[in-house]
C-alpha cells in the first residue's frame, strides 16, 4: 500500500507556508511562497495550487499519495463549507472565497479549512507544548492578541464560527475603541503595540525624552538594564495579561494555557510571571493544576495543525 501524506497549508497576508507531513506529524518538506495576499484572488489561488503540485510531487518521489490537505486561513471560516466568512484585513480579494470548493476542483483531493488560530491551536495540543491535553486555550501575544480554545481535545468554533476571538474580550469598561467595533479589548492593553504604548507613557510622565523605534524587546532589554520606565510597563502589561487571562481560567476550567507570539519570545521568565499573574487574580478551584507553558511549535504551528487537520479528517472520513 502507498504511504499516506498529508499537506498543512498556512496562508498569511505575508506569505504562504507549506509542508508535507505523515499522519503522525514527521515533516518530510516544507517551503514558502508569497502569498500574493493583496492582488486578485485567483492570483492567491493560483499560489496555493503551486504548492500543492509540489507536495504531490514530492509525495509521488516517496512512492506515496497525498490523502489530504488542512488549510489555515485568517478570518472567520466556515469549516463545513471550507469558506471564508465575510473578508479578512490580511487578504484584500478574498472575500467570501470558497477556498475548499476551488482548490478540490482544482487538485482532486480532500481540503480542510479552518481558521489560522484554531490551526495553530491544534498543532500545539497535537505535538506541542499542549500534548496530551484535552481541555486547551492558546494565545498569541503579537500585533493583536489570537486565540484558539480546545473543550475535549477538539477545536471549539463557535456556533457561527466566529468564536474564540480572545484578542476582543473587553477588559475595561468605556476602554480604548477597538478595530473590531468594540471598546476595551483585550488586545488593546495587552498586545505587543499595548506594551510599547504603555513604555512611552511611563517615560513621558517621568519627563524622559521617548527613543524612537521602540519595540518590546526593547522594552524587555531596557528593563534588563534597570530602568524603572521599562519594568513599569512590563508590570502594567502583566497586570492586563493577568485580568484577561485570570477570566479566561476561571470561565474554561483548562488544563494548560499555552502562550505564543514575539513577546511571550521574552523568555521562560515572562511566562512564569504571566502565571503569577494569573494565580493572583483566577479564582482557587480554576487554578489547581493549571499550567502556563510557552508555545512550541512557533511559525510552524499553522502547516504542522494543517496536517493534523487533514490526518484527522480524513480518518474520520475513511
Ligand atoms: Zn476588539
Amino acid at each position: 500500500m502507498a504511504t499516506e501524506f498529508f499537506a498543512g497549508l498556512d496562508l498569511g497576508g505575508s506569505f504562504l507556508k507549506y509542508a508535507i507531513g505523515t499522519a503522525d506529524g514527521v515533516i518530510l518538506k516544507r517551503d514558502k511562497k508569497p502569498s500574493r495576499a493583496d492582488e486578485a484572488g485567483d492570483k492567491v489561488f493560483q499560489v496555493i495550487f503551486d504548492a500543492i503540485r509540489e507536495l504531490e510531487k514530492e509525495a509521488k518521489r516517496r512512492n506515496g499519495d497525498l490523502k489530504g490537505i488542512g488549510l489555515g486561513s485568517p478570518g472567520a471560516i466556515d469549516f463545513e463549507r471550507g469558506r471564508l466568512i465575510g473578508t479578512t484585513p490580511n487578504i484584500a480579494n478574498w472575500a467570501n472565497a470558497d477556498i475548499r470548493g476551488t482548490v478540490e476542483k482544482e487538485v482532486s483531493i480532500p481540503v480542510w479549512v479552518d481558521n489560522d488560530a484554531n490551526i495553530m491551536a491544534l498543532a500545539e495540543s497535537r505535538q506541542g507544548a499542549a500534548r496530551g491535553f484535552q481541555n486547551v486555550i492558546c494565545a498569541t501575544l503579537g500585533t493583536g492578541i489570537g486565540g484558539g480554545i480546545l473543550i475535549g481535545g477538539e477545536i471549539y468554533r463557535g456556533s457561527h464560527y466566529a468564536g474564540s476571538e480572545i484578542g476582543h474580550m473587553m477588559i475595561v469598561h468605556d476602554g480604548l475603541p477597538c478595530n473590531c467595533g468594540g471598546r476595551g479589548c483585550f488586545e488593546k492593553y495587552a498586545s505587543a503595540p499595548a506594551m510599547v504604548r504603555h513604555y512611552i507613557s511611563k517615560m513621558m510622565e517621568s519627563g524622559k525624552p521617548v527613543p524612537d523605534n521602540i519595540s518590546t524587546f526593547t522594552v524587555f532589554q531596557n528593563a534588563e538594564k534597570g530602568e524603572p520606565e521599562a519594568n513599569e510597563a512590563i508590570d502594567k502589561t502583566l497586570g492586563y495579561l493577568g485580568t484577561g487571562f485570570a477570566s479566561l481560567i476561571n470561565i474554561f476550567n483548562p488544563e494548560i494555557l499555552v502562550v505564543g507570539g514575539g513577546v511571550a519570545d521574552a523568555g521562560e521568565d515572562f511566562i512564569a510571571r504571566i502565571q503569577h499573574a494569573i494565580e493572583e487574580r483566577a479564582m482557587k478551584p480554576a487554578l489547581r493544576g493549571l499550567k502556563v507553558a510557552k508555545a512550541q511549535l512557533g511559525n510552524d504551528a499553522g502547516f504542522v495543525g494543517g496536517i493534523n487537520l487533514a490526518a484527522e479528517m480524513f480518518h474520520k472520513a475513511n
